[in-house]
């Protein structure tokens, strides 16, 4: 077993938040491994290289490393830019790129480190961590995600806009042919619709002690 906690699920399900409120209530470390999707999105639109034509020598060229819960980009810190919308379209769409999944595995897989670990992302519980000592699968209906998303005030743009954007990104997610966002059949299903931040990491915490 891994002395991992997998949160996986689809974009706007508040998985980042409750990932890292369940961590710092178990006291365990965090890593969210969407920003590593982002950051390659980000790194390529700031080199000029489109997504369609991220190869092996681009991958090599961006040294990825957690410090904590921090990433850094060939030594410089990530954070902000990393949650503009264009970066989440950007990652989503890259992330079908086999290379890049096998790029950022063991980044990933290394930054577990022995440690008790919360990790969330799509795809922790089937493929980067099948053995994760806690896997759950959190999500809610597609229409409270973009409520959710409006709130947050992340996409700046209209209900309908985000509603299309989430479920694009669900689309992408779910179907494309490499670690496809799916429930593990040993995860536990958490479904938040009509449920509030704090009822989700209480239940989760009570789950994993
Ligand atoms: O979680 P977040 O919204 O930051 O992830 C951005 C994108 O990165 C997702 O839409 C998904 O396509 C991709 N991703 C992934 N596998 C992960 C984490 C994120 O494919 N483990």
């Amino acid at each position: 077993m891994s002395t991992v906690v997998a949160i996986d699920g689809p974009a706007g399900a508040g998985k980042s938040t409750v990932a890292r409120l369940v961590a710092e209530r178990l006291n365990y470390a965090y890593i969210n491994t969407g920003s590593l999707y982002r950051a390659l999105a980000y790194a390529a639109t700031a080199a000029g290289v489109p997504f369609s034509e991220i190869d092996q020598n681009f991958l090599n060229s961006c040294q990825l490393e957690f410090r904590g819960a921090d990433l850094y980009c060939n030594g410089k810190l990530l954070s902000a830019e990393l949650r503009a919308p264009e970066c989440a379209r950007g990652a989503s769409v890259i992330s079908a790129n086999p290379l890049v999944r096998d790029y950022l595995m063991p980044v990933q897989r290394n930054s577990a480190n022995g440690q008790w670990i919360v990790m969330e992302g799509r795809d922790i519980g089937t493929v980067v961590f099948p053995d994760a000592e806690k896997k759950f699968f959190v999500t809610a209906s597609a229409e409270e995600r973009a409520r959710r998303r409006m709130l947050q005030g992340e996409a700046g743009a209209d209900f309908a806009a985000i509603l299309a954007d989430i479920k694009a990104r669900d689309e992408r997610d779910t179907n494309r042919a490499v670690a496809p966002l799916k429930q593990a059949p040993d995860a536990e299903l958490v479904d938040t619709t009509g449920m509030d931040i704090n009822e989700v990491v209480e239940y989760i915490c009570s789950r994993c002690r």
